[in-house]
């Protein structure tokens, strides 16, 4: 019997445990998926701990927003048996059951094909951090940044989505600067191809002006609150803000000087709802990276009763780059 992680409340406490799974319990879908790997990302990490409403299906839950497995059986014309999917988002382990699970029943629309020289290892290694910095990239790229306009700065960046930005903007040509908490990460930050590191506080402090000394010419933001507002004041002229995380705080105290005075342009990223064309163009974009880059942010693979105390170690930050959850272990 294929088995999952569940999550459950007892009193006012959360349980994860790993159960044997009754396939009949699965949720309805067209596409019933063998699950291979999964990963560990913030938003798990919330679910898992209760620490945040991240959950919003009945309990017991199977969470887990990443997936990528092997089809077993499919009703969609576009699925066949073998075929190899990813399933980040759409709601996937907040509203509907998730990828911490050896077997899960999805909906066709909601699926990528893995795309042709993309490992499922290496799929999950992104999830939805390398994807949702990939679109970070994408709309940075789109607003017109070009690596001659200046420094791009990435906030969070030793958690999955900041490596993964971190690295994308080296491999692109662009010079990073890396805002990170974490002292003991600097030599993987720059390994990861960071130019310069700059302490978390810097930014955190907050704007110190409405506008302040232009630094940046692009911004990959997952901290939100406080250096949300401190990145906006120091953006410069044109510049873009792709704001994607809320790691440091949800609220927003900014003014609208840096977009009416210096054009800047703050781009909010939702990669759960990412429409299907630009989905698949951001994987296909994510498979053309070198392997060495993948190597370089998997920092463990773990198995899925490890995802409960590794949650605890993400949520405290002692986690830097990506954990990727073996299914078949
Ligand atoms: P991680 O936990 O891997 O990384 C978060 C990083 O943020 C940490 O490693 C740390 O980096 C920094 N950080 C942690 N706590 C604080 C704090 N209190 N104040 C400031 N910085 C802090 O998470 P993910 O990379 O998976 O996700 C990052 C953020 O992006 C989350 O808020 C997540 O919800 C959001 N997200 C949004 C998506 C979207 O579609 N919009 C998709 C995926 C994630 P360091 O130590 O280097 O400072």
């Amino acid at each position: 019997m294929p088995r999952a992680l569940f999550v459950d409340r007892d009193a006012d406490r959360t349980l994860a445990t790993v159960r044997t799974l009754d396939p009949e319990a699965l949720p309805e879908g067209d596409v019933l998926v063998e699950g291979l790997y999964s990963s560990l990302n913030y938003k798990d990490g919330l679910a898992v701990t209760g620490r945040g409403k991240i959950i919003r299906g009945a309990l017991p839950f199977v969470p887990g927003i990443d997936l990528v497995g092997r089809v077993l059986s499919s009703t969609a014309e576009a699925y066949a048996p073998g075929d190899l999917v990813i399933q980040t988002g759409w709601h996937l382990g907040e509203a509907r059951w998730g990828g911490f699970s050896q077997q899960q029943r999805v909906e066709a629309r909601s699926l990528v094909p893995l795309p042709p020289g993309l490992s499922p290892l290496h799929a999950m290694v992104a999830g939805t951090a390398g994807f949702t910095a990939m679109l970070s990239v994408m709309t940075l790229e789109e607003h017109g940044l070009t690596p001659d306009q200046g420094t791009v700065v990435v906030t969070g960046a030793s958690g999955g989505v900041g490596s993964f930005s971190v690295a994308l903007l080296h491999e692109r040509g662009f010079h990073v600067a890396a805002s990170t908490g974490s002292e003991g990460a600097h030599t993987y930050l720059r390994s990861l191809g960071a130019d310069d590191i700059q302490p978390r506080d810097v930014l955190g402090a907050g704007a110190q002006r409405p506008l302040d000394k232009a630094q940046y010419a692009g911004a990959i933001d997952c901290v939100g609150g406080d250096t949300l507002a401190a990145l906006l004041s120091t953006m410069g002229r044109h510049g873009c803000v792709a704001a994607c995380g809320l790691a440091g705080g949800a609220a927003l105290h900014t003014t609208v000087f840096p977009f009416i005075l210096r054009g800047v342009v703050l781009a909010g990223i939702d990669s759960n709802t990412c429409p299907p064309a630009r989905r698949r163009a951001a994987w296909a974009s994510l498979a053309a990276l070198p392997a060495s880059l993948y190597d370089a942010i998997h920092t463990d693979t773990i198995a899925l009763d490890e995802v409960p105390a590794r949650s605890d170690a993400l949520l405290a930050g002692h986690i830097q780059g990506r954990l990727v959850v073996d299914l078949q272990q």
